[in-house]
């Protein structure tokens, strides 16, 4: 584990929840299935065949992490891509839109 020193003080830094096995930042799918009828339930969504089609995009980007979690905008991709409103983030070029 890294130290730092702040003010005099040595301090331990922690490691970030992804790089620590005592966490699991991996969601179930029963619970993303409940976090994306949640989201669902207030705004406009995407057919099925768009919702498909985002979701083949963002599993083959770089960008995703543990299955779940876009690097550039922190959003669930399982969220992001079944609402309307909803942009891809990717740098420069979005892959999707
Ligand atoms: S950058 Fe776009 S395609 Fe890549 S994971 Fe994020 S939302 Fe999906």
């Amino acid at each position: 584990m890294d130290a730092t020193v702040t003010g005099g003080h040595v301090e331990k830094q922690q490691p970030c929840k992804g790089c620590n096995d005592q966490y699991d930042v991996k969601i179930s799918e029963a619970k993303m299935a409940r976090l994306v009828e949640l989201a669902s339930r207030s705004r406009p969504v995407v057919q099925d065949a768009e919702y498909e089609r985002r979701l083949s995009i963002c599993s083959d980007c770089p960008g995703v992490q543990y299955g779940t979690t876009c690097r550039y905008c922190g959003c669930l991709v399982q969220v992001r891509a079944k609402l309307v409103e909803s942009t891809c983030p990717f740098p420069y070029e979005p892959r999707w839109t």
